[in-house]
């Protein structure tokens, strides 16, 4: 089934309708000059709608919201967040809106959300608006995650406005179209639990069981379920990110989800030499979001969510408050399973082996990997090669040859399988220097770069001739002075 023109798509009301307190009524400002740079077709496809209506100028109207279709109530949604552990009552919307729910082909409701579409009342001192690059390190890091298999936010397109933006320079504008299974976070709740309207509160909590969390309806207390529903999805989430070596860069509690989809991409970046204390963003100085902080980070904005639930979970507050820090206690343990099973996948070690034979292997391996300063997916790419007879390739990535050597005698004792290592440990991740090049390009007009980087990164596993720039680390010189930026 595919729509062919704006009039047939059907976008729902579903949160505008349920939570008027928490939706403001908005229209996306208008582009002088729309131009679509990037377009999703299988995603598209996913959704139901043809590419090449979207391809037309009426269908890119609507990828950012300057035609919408008749019904629909396009939103700025409330909501409050913690930045970098400072509280603020009232973030919501600045420069975004839910132009709806669409029902994409397997049933399932979707956001479709724009990102750049101009001020809002949320705008505060802000311009509302988001420009070509950071837009298109969201639309190339998100389809790599979803690539990866890591639950994350889509990107249906990017299209230039046509506007110059200014920010330290003058830039182009954009908007960015975004596809996700909810924009519920965990700031939507601090934001309800603000306002002191229990009911309301409760009115949020259900949507979310029902959209996200639906067996969480039939415990005995359904908040604290939605709740452990919330926390063991971002244990896996956050297993997820380390095991590939992402660094989120700004996990305020606004940009945690409910789902236990990634979202919004701002000074994200991945790992190259293996170095914990890796952060990227410019305007993280303390490192509070830096790589080996993360799942403490998850753990501490998870304790913010479980707050903002204690009215719903017990009557009585000291109940809540003790029944909210039991099932808190979980998290590090269900992180920990997730990550001890992951990381065994990546060493080939599936299921047989038990945890006490791996562990010291494990520890070992992640003490050498800091200590030459290896790069993270290079070395676990390479490593399925030792069990297949050609232990050179990875080798050559150590300074202590003896140290490792003795390391690899000890894994390749517990028969680990090369195959489950290549379906595990991409080739192909959104290397920062390749990232910064293709949107470099595009910001000059030139799309050539970003066309090669989306294929190998959008078939992180599958291994092609002609793709090794995009498997190697990037030269030394970029690392060492690489810093990304919040980009608005
Ligand atoms: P983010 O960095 O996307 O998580 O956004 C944090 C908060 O800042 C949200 O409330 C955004 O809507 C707001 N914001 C970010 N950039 C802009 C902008 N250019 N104009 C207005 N609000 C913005
Ligand atoms: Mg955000």
């Amino acid at each position: 089934m595919s729509v062919l023109s704006v009039q047939d798509l059907v976008l729902h009301r579903d949160f505008a309708a349920a939570f008027p307190e928490l939706s403001m009524p908005w229209t996306a400002e208008t582009a002088p000059d729309p131009a679509l740079l990037v377009l999703n077709e299988p995603l598209a496809a996913e959704l139901g709608l043809d590419p090449a209506a979207l391809r037309t100028p009426d269908g890119v109207r609507l990828l950012i919201g300057n035609t919408v279709p008749p019904g629909a109530t396009p939103v700025a949604q409330a909501y409050a967040g913690h930045q970098f552990g400072g509280y603020s009552p009232r973030l919501g919307d600045g420069r975004a809106l839910l132009l709806g729910e669409i029902t994409a082909v397997d049933g399932t409701r979707r956001d479709l959300h724009l990102k750049g579409s101009g001020r809002t009342p949320f705008s505060r001192g802000g311009d509302g608006r988001a420009v070509v690059g950071p837009m298109l390190r969201e639309y190339v890091v998100s389809e790599a995650m979803h690539a990866l298999g890591i639950p994350t936010t889509r990107s249906l397109a990017v299209v230039a406005t046509g506007r110059a933006v200014q920010r330290e320079e003058v830039l182009p504008g954009a908007v960015l179209t975004r596809v996700a299974s909810s924009h519920l976070r965990v700031g939507s709740f601090q934001y309800a639990r603000g306002t002191g309207d229990v009911a309301l509160l409760r009115r949020l909590a259900d949507a979310a069981i029902r959209r996200h969390h639906p067996a969480a309806a039939d415990a005995d207390n359904p908040y604290l379920a939605l709740f452990e529903a919330v926390r063991d999805v971002q244990a896996s989430l956050i297993a997820r990110w380390m095991l590939v070596g992402f660094v989120h860069g700004v996990m305020n509690t606004d940009n945690m989800t409910l789902s236990g989809e990634t979202i919004d991409y701002g000074p994200c970046a991945f790992l190259d030499a293996f170095d914990p204390t890796a952060s990227f963003s410019s305007i993280d100085t303390g490192g509070r979001y830096a790589y080996r902080n993360q799942p403490v980070i998850a753990e501490w904005n998870l304790a913010r969510f479980a707050e903002s639930l204690l009215p719903l979970i017990d009557d009585d507050a000291d109940a809540a408050v003790e029944r909210a820090v039991a099932s808190l206690g979980v998290f590090r343990e269900r992180y920990s399973v997730a990550w001890s099973a992951g990381v065994r996948a990546k060493l080939g070690l599936a299921g047989a082996l038990p945890e006490g034979a791996t562990a010291p292997v494990v520890d070992e391996l992640f003490r050498s990997l800091e200590q030459s300063r290896v790069d993270h997916t290079r070395f676990f790419r390479r490593l399925s090669g030792a069990v297949r007879g050609d232990a050179e390739p990875v080798r050559e990535l150590f300074v202590d040859l003896a140290g490792f050597d003795a390391w690899l005698e000890r894994w390749r004792a517990l028969n680990p399988d090369p195959e489950l290592m290549d379906r595990t440990n991409p080739a192909y991740i959104p290397r920062n220097h390749l990232v910064e090049e293709a949107l470099d390009a595009a910001t000059g007009g030139d799309l050539g770069p970003l066309g090669p980087l989306l294929d190998a990164v959008t078939r992180p596993f599958d291994e092609r001739p002609g793709l090794e720039r995009y498997a190697a680390p990037a030269p030394a010189e970029f690392s060492a002075g690489f810093r990304t930026f919040c980009g608005t």
